[in-house]
């Protein structure tokens, strides 16, 4: 599964530079994670590192992006190629 910022994000901007993909930017009004580029850091570390360094412990897993660790390996793939 992706990682999903909630709108509990006080916008510190701590997240952003941990992210070994990228898939962190300011959003509008909240950090947002893309989707497509989240990998829960799979192929890179073992735990996501957004989730470890979040003082306030908004970045759930998106449920509504369930993918198994397979997938998250394959997609860690295809974002490390490009
Ligand atoms: S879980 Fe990892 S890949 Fe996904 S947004 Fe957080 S730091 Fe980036
Ligand atoms: S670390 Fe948490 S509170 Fe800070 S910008 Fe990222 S999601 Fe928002």
């Amino acid at each position: 599964m992706a990682l999903m910022i909630t709108d509990e994000c006080i916008n510190c901007d701590v997240c952003e530079p941990e992210c070994p993909n990228g898939a962190i930017s300011a959003g509008e009004e909240i950090y947002i994670i893309d989707p497509n580029l989240c990998t829960e850091c799979v192929g890179h570390y073992d735990e996501p590192q957004c989730q470890q360094v979040c003082p306030v412990d908004c970045i759930p897993l998106d449920p509504e992006r369930e993918e198994s660790r397979e997938q998250l390996m394959e997609k860690y793939h295809v974002i490390t190629a490009a």
